[in-house]
């Protein structure tokens, strides 16, 4: 059993508090590899923002769950290495989908879990919530739970069609669970291809989504005030990085992200946890394709990895300057 706060963790409770007080949204980046780790880490050190690094089941699988932990614990020394005497990181379980699994992250010093029964009916959603908080809270570790269905592929994570949370529920589900915060789902969804051609209208030539439901988020602040919302699929999928895909031998069709000034206005409200990761895995893909078409004889990694940590740092601070706010809001 290790605890987080033996390695220099913070959970997310008092960041969320300052970022809904605040209208600003707390970054959560998926991580995998240790070139992420890096990135996400300078990002959040040269922006001075809290962060929040979540690891979902396919991480723990891809990399093994002792690695990502230590390397968590790494992130938190290397930001002091970078000169921030105290940095703000969460380890956060993205979309647990069972009791064990949350309890497994928080025995091995995660500082926040999210346990996912979106898909279940609402009172085993609620139970198995529950069941998560009641033994997280025992360490202080902070719980994420969902109420209502994202559309989309993410990791071990799918579902063919979007169900809107019901603001009715929200007050009982959040009172019932003990639940830290709460992941809605208005509109977002997981993955590079959100939504279709058809679902979108064409502006000045660029495919523009449907709007976030924005109504649907108001009548859930009205229910609980200052309660911290989480949005999950929120990457915007730049089209300069699929157009460089696409330009150095990829094959991207029809992707299509959540616009970001409609994130800028989400982050304004309630909602304090923005969840981005396939905007990282375009930023890297795109500047490996480009380097190696254009250095054919280069065959050392860090070669490769180097040019993508950097475009996937610079694509990090853009979403903490421009579109969440975060930057400059470290408690000290
Ligand atoms: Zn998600």
């Amino acid at each position: 059993m290790v605890n987080y706060k033996d390695l220099g963790l913070v959970n997310t409770r008092e960041m969320f508090k300052r970022a809904v007080a605040g209208g600003y949204a707390i970054p959560a980046f998926n991580f995998n590899t240790m070139e992420q780790m890096q990135a996400i880490v300078m990002a959040a050190v040269e922006t001075k923002s809290p962060v929040i690094m979540q690891v979902s089941k396919g991480a723990r699988n891809y990399a093994n769950a002792s690695i990502l932990r230590y390397m968590a614990e790494g992130a938190v020394a290397y930001a002091k290495e970078l000169g921030c005497a105290h940095p703000e990181i969460v380890l956060h379980l993205d979309h647990g989908d069972s009791f064990e699994l949350c309890k497994d992250c928080i025995d091995m010093g995660f500082s926040s879990v999210m346990i996912d029964g979106s898909h279940l009916p609402y009172e085993e959603n609620v139970a198995l919530a529950k069941k998560v908080v009641d033994y997280a809270h025992q360490f202080d570790v902070t719980v994420e739970a969902e109420l209502g269905v994202l559309a989309g592929v993410e990791d071990e994570v799918s579902a063919a069609e979007s169900h809107y949370t019901k603001p009715e529920e929200v007050i009982d589900f959040a009172t019932r669970t003990g639940c830290d915060s709460l992941a809605i789902s208005i509109g977002t969804s997981h993955g590079a291809h959100k939504f279709t051609p058809e679902q979108c209208t064409l502006v000045n030539g660029v495919l523009v989504p449907p709007p976030l439901a924005f109504d649907i988020l108001a009548e859930i602040e009205k229910k609980l005030p200052g309660f911290p919302i989480v949005l999950h699929g929120s990457s915007s999928v730049p089209m300069d990085e699929v157009n460089t895909i696409n330009q150095f031998g990829g094959h991207l069709e029809a992707a299509i992200g959540i616009p970001e000034e409609q994130l800028r206005k989400a982050a304004k409200s309630a909602v304090c946890k923005i969840n981005i990761d396939s905007d990282s895995r375009l930023a890297m893909t795109a500047a490996i394709r480009k380097h190696l078409a254009e250095h054919p004889g280069d065959f050392d990694p860090r070669q490769y990895l180097k040019p993508a940590r950097e475009n996937m740092k610079k694509m990090y601070i853009h979403k903490i300057v421009n579109v969440l706010g975060s930057d400059g809001k470290l408690a000290q």
